[in-house]
């Protein structure tokens, strides 16, 4: 086989999903294929690049997706592996740069893994399978936090002791893979604009926003968990501290109550009663869901304001990731109550949600940028791979 075929695949595992990607060794060439197993523990589904429609698979568990893309002929997994590149969502406060994972690293992803419940044990799961499969080829872990590390002190601390600071509680962001991508992604598309001072919209199921100066995270709307912030598809976003004393207290939740009910039955979903798809709420005439999709464009809207005080100003707008990049209507109303900042929406670029959705008069310009964590953690993997080995 010769060094052309070499590859570095790409796992991204959440809860109930595995997405993959496999690259040649070679930077920036495009994924040699790509794909999803989504509904994990449930009726999975196979969706891959190079075929129509889903097949059916049965995946218990994130690592028995991984079982499943190991065992199909012609597969990401097939081929000459020369590293694997994992996303992981919670890299607590020492990892702050992806690294080539060994028995140490496995142990500190372990140790933050109470902060991300829902992302770190399955991504755990799926690299030591990978590395009992295939002994030897190196595992890389990017970390969702690593971005954000450079945060100064006032957008990385709570109002708490610094005892409880210097153990860890701290304000880490997430969805990092994602803003490394957009900063990269702007410094090509206007870079006099990257130069300077943007927010940028992660809206998904899990939804933040990140303040970039010059192409550098200097806050973000996430905190010590990817629970704080903006509303999501089932995670209630910033809450009191009390409305949690006071479901302990007075309800008697027990913790792990109070911890499946804030992931899960929070956000979109719980505040509408009838669904954690933005695209649901916006078909429905229920006062509840119209309520939902409001609280969520009200907090985006805000959360725009607030990112752009941690910056002294702002001189763009980008939106990102499913909701980010598809939902006309969403991006409509966020901009409509921006206006006053200087953002004049173009309609007709709107709906064509690619590039920049501003008039050429506007005072601040705002963008749709497709994500791409998969690429952004084949760059990191193959910069990690020893001198030659590609
Ligand atoms: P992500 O987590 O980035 O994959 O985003 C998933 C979410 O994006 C879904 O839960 C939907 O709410 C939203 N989404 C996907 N496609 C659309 C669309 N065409 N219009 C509005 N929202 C969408």
């Amino acid at each position: 086989m010769s060094a052309a075929d070499r590859r570095i695949v790409v796992l991204n595992t959440g809860s109930s999903s595995l997405k993959f990607a496999a690259y040649p060794t070679t930077p920036e060439a495009p994924p040699l294929i790509f794909g999803e197993i989504d509904g994990v523990g449930g009726s999975a589904k196979l969706k891959i690049s190079g075929t129509t429609g889903l097949r059916s698979v049965t995946a218990a568990n994130p690592h028995a997706a991984m079982e499943v893309l190991a065992a199909m002929p012609g597969g990401p997994l097939s081929g000459d592996i020369a590293a694997f590149g994992h996303r992981i969502v919670h890299g607590g406060p020492d990892l702050k740069h992806s690294v080539v994972v060994d028995d140490a690293t496995l142990a500190q992803i372990d140790a933050v893994s109470p902060l991300a419940p829902l992302h770190n044990p399955p991504a755990l799961d799926v690299l030591r399978g990978l590395r009992r499969r295939f002994p030897g080829v190196p595992q890389v872990a990017c970390f969702d936090t690593a971005f954000h590390r450079g945060h100064p002190a006032v957008a990385d601390r709570f109002a708490i002791p610094d005892a409880l600071y210097q153990e860890g509680v701290r304000r880490y962001g997430f969805h990092g893979l994602s803003y490394q991508y957009i900063a990269g992604a702007m410094k090509t598309r206007a870079p006099e604009i990257a130069r300077g001072r943007v927010v940028a919209a992660h809206l998904g199921s899990g939804a933040s926003m990140c303040a970039l100066v010059d192409g550098h995270s200097v806050d973000s709307s996430m905190g010590f968990t990817a629970l704080d912030g903006l509303p999501m598809g089932t995670r209630s976003g910033s809450l009191d501290a009390g409305v949690i004393l006071w479901l302990q207290q007075q309800k008697g939740w027990p913790v792990d109550r109070v911890e499946d009910f804030l992931y899960h039955d929070c956000g979109l979903l719980g505040m509408s009663g009838l669904s954690n798809d933005i695209r649901d709420l916006l078909a429905s005439d229920a006062k509840l869901a119209k309520l939902a999709v409001q609280y969520f464009i009200y907090h985006v809207a805000r959360t725009a304001g607030a990112l752009a005080v941690s910056m002294g100003g702002i001189d763009g707008l980008v939106f990102t990731a499913g909701i980010g990049e598809h939902s006309v209507p969403v991006r409509a109303r966020v901009l409509e109550r921006l206006q006053w900042l200087g953002f004049e929406l173009d309609p007709v670029a709107n709906e064509k949600g690619r590039g920049r959705i501003t008039t050429a008069n506007s005072r601040l310009a705002a963008f749709v940028i497709p994500t791409d964590e998969e690429r952004v953690i084949a760059r990191e993997t193959i910069g990690l791979l020893p001198a030659g080995r590609p």
